[in-house]
């Protein structure tokens, strides 16, 4: 059976350490989510169980990389770009291979707060004028054309925002607005055919990152502090995890014959035994 997933102790954030401590750009959104499991993973290493991986956007996300990347080897724009009168073409740098990978990505040491931040971003275009735009890639399907709502919506948003933070900080003009190609899967073509037919749109998004430094501050606080930290409030694990803790609870306190008990009994019975019908 699989046990809950910790994180090795040497990731463990150390306050006594003058060692700069690692964050990646979704653990800052951790953090904004609910302090408490933030705090929980960073300081103890115990981490909420991992979802599956997203393998179809997975692979979306791999295909466009290789044909924007066609586009950037020559230095011309992608169809997309003159189909959306974006005057760009995809950004070429020696460290655009680093930037993508998810453990190096681009990185800034923020002194304040001695912590590392990274974020991988899936691409990069570039103005005439030597701007840079932030490009992230998203797949999903959905009747309508997608577009940045909601709590999603949102995250993306800081996610964008974050990556603009992070060139800006490694001597980048960066243009505030980003772009993010949407992939949307179609659902109403006759048949499936052994191949799924995507509509590309690609969404603006204008970024604020005024809000990146002062979260910095804030969680390098969280993080020192020994205090447990709030728990976040759009969560459905915390009410599940305590009407679950409550109701076995009760079950214990009726003295029912729970796993645990039968074991007790059981040992009860063969330390005394009697003639008395177990269960
Ligand atoms: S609300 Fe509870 S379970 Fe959810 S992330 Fe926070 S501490 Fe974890």
């Amino acid at each position: 059976m699989q046990g809950y997933a910790v994180r090795k102790k040497i990731a463990w954030f150390n306050p006594d350490s003058p060692e700069p401590y690692k964050i990646s750009r979704t653990r800052i959104d951790n953090f904004l989510k609910c302090r408490r499991c933030f705090w929980l993973e960073e300081r103890f290493g115990i981490k909420k169980p991992d979802s599956y991986p997203l393998t179809l956007n997975l692979a979306v996300d791999a295909l466009l990389k290789k044909e924007f990347d066609i586009h950037r080897a020559k230095q011309v724009p992608h169809p997309l770009m003159r189909a959306y009168g974006i005057d760009a073409v995809p950004f070429k740098h020696a460290e655009l291979d680093s930037w993508r990978h998810n453990f190096t990505g681009v990185r800034y040491l923020h002194p304040d707060t001695n912590l590392l931040v990274f974020g991988a971003v899936d691409d990069v275009w570039m103005a005439p004028h030597g701007e840079l735009f932030v490009v992230d890639y998203k797949a999903t399907s959905k009747a309508d054309t997608p577009a940045l709502e909601g709590s999603l919506g949102a995250q993306y948003k800081r996610q964008m925002e974050v990556y603009q933070w992070l060139l800006g900080k490694n001597g980048f003009t960066v243009s505030k607005t980003g772009y993010f190609v949407y992939a949307n899967g179609k659902k109403d073509t006759e048949a499936f055919d052994g191949k799924l037919e995507f509509e590309i749109t690609v969404l603006p998004c204008k970024g604020d990152i005024r809000w990146i430094e002062p979260t910095l501050v804030e969680i390098k606080a969280c993080l020192s502090s020994d205090v447990i930290s709030p728990k976040g409030t759009e969560c459905e694990y915390c009410p599940y995890r305590e009407a679950a803790g409550e109701a076995l609870m009760r079950q214990e306190s009726k003295g029912i014959k729970t796993k645990s008990n039968r074991k007790k009994i059981v040992k009860k019975h063969e330390e005394e035994p009697t003639t008395k019908k177990l269960f």
